[in-house]
């Protein structure tokens, strides 16, 4: 639709704070709240007043913001149910499965455990955008610490039926080391070269990578990529599951320097 418009900052050291606003309804809903002040400083300078926050997880740079935005605008918080007792000031509980109408668009919640038992992401159609949250970055995906690499596997895997023109907004500006990692496991994927350069010189710019389409995230992300064939050479696993190709990458990029 075309009454949207989306605002994303860095906020902290290398969260993306993201704002959407709806022309029609006025209303305005937060991804997530890693600072207060940053996103009330973003939400002032355009003269908005937060109506929403849709909260991915319950860890602390994703929530810290909550109840002081609580507090000045009286917006509701939308969470995951899963993580209920860890989200301040959550309003309404959604788990996976559920939709809810914001702004006349349909908003589907995913439930994406794994990074954390709860986690869950918000996925809305009639925008070609999805947020992630902390479960799938560019060209990376989230540390696995509450869940099983299992479950973060399938949680990934979930990215896979979206069409290849929706955006991907996600929790974090990781895109830089996340190329440099797997260029060691695809090195002649020459997308994922393109992307690496693409990413350089936006941040010498000092500006964002994301958002992302879903299709170049299918050609370059190799959690988007466990069946390809030169990934699997590299690892030295032709033969192996999906399941164990996904946790040696998740392994090694937990020990890459
Ligand atoms: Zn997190
Ligand atoms: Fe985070």
């Amino acid at each position: 639709m075309a009454h949207i418009d989306m605002r994303q900052f860095i906020c902290r050291s290398d969260n993306f704070g993201l704002l959407i606003h709806d022309h029609v309804s006025g209303a305005t809903a937060a991804i997530d709240a890693p600072d207060a002040n940053a996103i009330e400083s973003e939400l002032r300078k355009f003269g908005r007043q937060l109506t929403h926050i849709f909260v991915t997880h319950h860890h602390a740079d994703h929530v810290e913001g909550i109840l002081q935005l609580k507090e000045l605008f009286g917006c509701k918080v939308i969470g995951p149910k899963a993580e209920a007792g860890k989200i301040p000031g959550l309003d309404i509980a959604m788990g996976g499965g559920e939709k809810f109408t914001w702004a006349k668009r349909q908003v589907e919640v995913w439930d994406c455990p794994g990074h954390t038992a709860g986690h869950i992401a918000f996925h809305i159609p009639d925008e070609l955008s999805v947020f992630a949250g902390d479960t799938l970055f560019s060209v990376g995906c989230g540390r696995v610490i509450e869940g099983t690499m299992e479950q973060m596997w399938q949680s990934v895997n979930q990215f896979k039926k979206l069409p290849a023109h929706t955006y991907l907004y996600c929790g974090h500006e990781y895109t830089m080391a996340n190329c440099r990692f797997a260029l060691t496991l695809d090195p002649d994927n020459w997308r994922l070269q393109a992307r690496m350069n693409e990413v350089e010189k936006l941040r010498a710019e000092d500006k964002m990578t994301c958002p992302v389409t879903m299709g170049d995230e299918f050609k370059t992300n190799p959690y988007l990529r466990l069946d390809d064939l030169a990934i699997r050479n590299t690892l030295g696993m032709a033969e192996a599951t999906d399941l164990q190709v996904f946790t040696e990458i998740r392994t090694r990029k937990n020990n890459f320097k």
